[in-house]
């Protein structure tokens, strides 16, 4: 069997015995699949669909660059007459997620408000712990008798006026704090995002003696350039 079946003969027991990578990712694809639509189908019949992988650039008043972002799905609550920004987030650590104040969703209704026209009020996250031990969308409880809990969470935070000009002025000291680094061409060191994505490619540059980091990045690393 390839890494693609009909669905009718595809089993989510049988990839999972297999243990093979790609087919036990569709298996889990799958199963968040399925779990989603369990959930939420029943929910989405009051939403429309307005846009989705919305690539823009947003410009801030104040800030000298402006904030390249892609949001994934923009739908209209038809009952409150409300936009809202979907996000899915999907992680094995989603503890560390925080919702609200979410710099990344607060941006993104920013974003998609000024391309549509229209003010984008909620961000609703899908929040989705994707667990090797999790089986048809639930998560096994610990304790015995306990039925287990979804893999999914929704959580809607509608913003307030005074969201969105936080954000604005957060991300116009942000550009201030960059520029004086690229003023004093020092760049300080992230430590809480080394390990983040699988870990950072440049940790070898970052434990690196100052001295030897020149040398170190000619050897390990390209200099990227732009399209331009
Ligand atoms: S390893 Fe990566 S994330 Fe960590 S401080 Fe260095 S550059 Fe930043």
């Amino acid at each position: 069997m390839g890494y693609w079946a009909p669905f009718e003969q595809f089993s989510l027991e049988k990839a999972r015995e297999k243990k093979e990578t790609p087919l036990y990712t569709c298996a889990k694809l799958e199963e968040i699949l399925r779990a989603y639509h369990v959930q939420f189908a029943p929910l989405e019949e009051k939403y429309r669909y307005i846009d989705s992988e919305m690539e823009l650039d947003l410009e801030v008043a104040g800030c000298p660059l402006p904030v390249r972002m892609k949001v994934d799905l923009v739908l209209e609550d038809m009952e409150l007459n409300k936009l809202a920004v979907f996000e899915f987030k999907f992680s094995t650590s989603l503890w560390r997620f925080v919702d609200d104040p979410n710099d990344q969703g607060v941006g993104y209704a920013i974003g998609a408000s000024k391309k549509l026209g229209r003010e984008v009020e909620r961000i609703v996250y899908h929040i989705s712990e994707v667990k090797v031990s999790s089986r048809e969308g639930i998560v096994p409880a610990k304790k015995k008798g306990d039925p287990g809990r979804s893999i999914f969470k929704r959580s809607i935070i509608d913003l307030d006026p005074w969201d969105v000009e936080e954000w604005q002025e957060d991300l116009r000291m942000k550009q201030i704090e960059l520029s004086q680094y690229e003023l004093e061409e020092y760049w300080p060191k992230r430590t809480r995002s080394c390990s983040d994505w699988g870990g950072c490619v440049f940790a070898p540059l970052c434990t690196a003696p100052p001295q030897m980091r020149e040398m170190f990045a000619q050897a390990n690393f390209q200099v990227g350039g732009s399209d331009e």
